[in-house]
Formats: C-alpha cells, structure tokens, sequence
C-alpha cells in the first residue's frame, strides 16, 4: 500500500466539481494508494480541502503557502487559527501546510516580501505548536532559512516536501523529525543530484508524494517543442504514485514491496493521525 503525502486534488486542473480527481483517486485505489493528504495553500480552500479529504476518505492539512502569501491578509492567520480549533477533534486533520519559503519566484525575493513569508510562517509555526500538529513544508532555495526557525520554533517534525537540497540539509531536517518528500521530479534522468539522494538517503527520512497536478513524471512530461507539436502535458494525479514508487525503490535496489511498507511506516510516524484512517 502506498501513500502520497502530497496532492492538490482541489486544483483547477482537476475540474468542476474536482471531478478529475474523484475518477483518478478511484483509479489510484486500483493501483494500490490507500490514501492521500490534500494540502490547503490559502484562507479561501481550507473548506474546500476538508471537505474533498471527507469526500474521498483521504487526509487534508491547514494552511497558508508562501506563494499566496502576497494575496494573503494578516487576518487570514486568524481565520487559519479558527479553523484548527474548529476542526481539531477531525481525524482526517493531518497537519498544517502547507507553509514555508519559496526564494525561488524573484517577485517573493523582495526583501519586504521575503519578511512577509517569514513572518507568516512563523506565525504558522506557532499555530502547529498550540496545535500540538506536525507540519508540510514548501522548501524552495530556502531549506537553510526553514531550518532557523524550526530550530527556535520547533514543531515535533512534519514533511519537507520536494526537497532538492544537501545531503547535509536532509540530515538537518530528519534530526528535527521531519521526512523528505520524493515524487516525479525524481523520474528524470538528468536529475542526478536528487536521484542520488533518492537513493543514498537512510530509507527511514523517505516519504512519497506526487504534488498533483503539478511537478509531473517523466512519462507525463511533454516539452515546450512537443507542445507546439501538439503533444499535451499528462494531468499528474496520485494514481501516478505507484510507478514514480517502482522508479524510486529500483534506484535504491529493492523492491516496490519494500519502498511502500517503509514509506507508509515513515509517513504515519511524521504524520501520527495517519495511522487511525488507515486501521478504518
Ligand atoms: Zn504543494
């Protein structure tokens, strides 16, 4: 069985009424996923992603993502806050994410919005701490910046979610009880540096995730010249997950079997309420 950490089913790309999602979760089902978490990025989908974690028997986290933090009101953290409370006896509530820095985007590189992203995920790491729940990170050109303020706010551990950093950085988020998110950026043969940590990293730090609709596999993937040829880009959904999995555990030299008993284990130590939904 596996788990993918990490899909926005309530995403345009999925269709009115996510009805993309519901017959690629079906299909993800047949195909061995037994559950995903659906992150929240902003004030205006913390009721969409409950309500669609319901729908589909799956996990949902609360949160504010750095890219939406220019469009964010301070006000949002209360409303963030109230929902925590509201929901905080659901099962189904996971985490809070997803939050983080992105020093990627220049527009977020700023420095009156890189203070802006600091302080919102401060603020948020501070909810998770009343909270008592662990939280899905967004790490883009940031690992160094997220790991100072776990450090002074510490939060129990979560998920760094694609990560794409050092093999030091990856030690420094596993000390702090975090796993590492690995999905279809990893099915690229070019992407050495991330294969090799795919591989070489204890399989303990591991968890899977495919970050639908976005960051698709190799397979989905079709280039700007294949575009303009007519080729269209693959929806990358969780029913993906199993075959960026397969990649992922012959890049390590052991079994599929193998890969998805571990990173199931991993994802329910990081995130704890995950082990209740799935003895349902
Ligand atoms: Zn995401």
């Amino acid at each position: 069985m596996w788990i993918d950490t990490h899909a926005h089913l309530d995403a345009p790309e999925f269709g009115p009424d996510h009805a993309l999602a519901l017959s690629a979760r079906v299909l993800a089902s047949d195909r061995g996923v037994g559950l995903c978490v659906i992150p929240a990025v902003m004030r205006q989908n913390l009721d969409t992603v409950r309500l669609l974690a319901h729908r589909l028997g799956d996990a949902y986290a609360l949160g504010i993502h750095p890219l939406f933090v220019p469009n964010a009101l301070d006000e949002d953290l209360d409303a963030l806050d109230a929902a925590l409370t509201a929901h905080a006896g659901d099962p189904r509530l996971v985490a809070v994410g997803e939050i983080g820095l992105d020093f990627f985007v220049p527009a977020l590189c700023e420095p009156a919005m890189r203070e802006r992203q600091e302080r919102f995920y401060r603020a948020q790491l501070k909810l998770a701490r009343k909270h008592r729940l662990p939280v899905i990170l967004h790490v883009r050109r940031s690992a160094d910046h997220l790991l100072k303020h776990l450090r002074e706010l510490p939060t129990g551990g979560g998920i760094a979610h694609a990560f794409n950093g050092s093999p030091e950085q990856a030690r420094a988020f596993t000390d702090l009880g975090f796993a590492l998110g690995f999905g279809g950026a990893s099915t690229f043969e070019p992407a050495k540096r991330l294969r090799a940590l795919a591989a070489g990293l204890p399989l303990s730090a591991l968890v899977l995730e495919t970050d639908a609709p976005d960051i698709p596999p190799q397979w989905l993937y079709a280039t700007a010249a294949e575009r303009a040829a007519g080729r269209s880009q693959g929806l990358n959904t969780p029913a993906e997950l199993p075959r960026i999995g397969e990649l992922i555990a012959g890049l390590r030299g052991i079994s599929a079997e193998a890969l998805a008993a571990a990173t199931t284990a991993n994802a329910q130590r990081v995130l704890p309420r995950l082990a209740a939904l799935l003895t349902v």
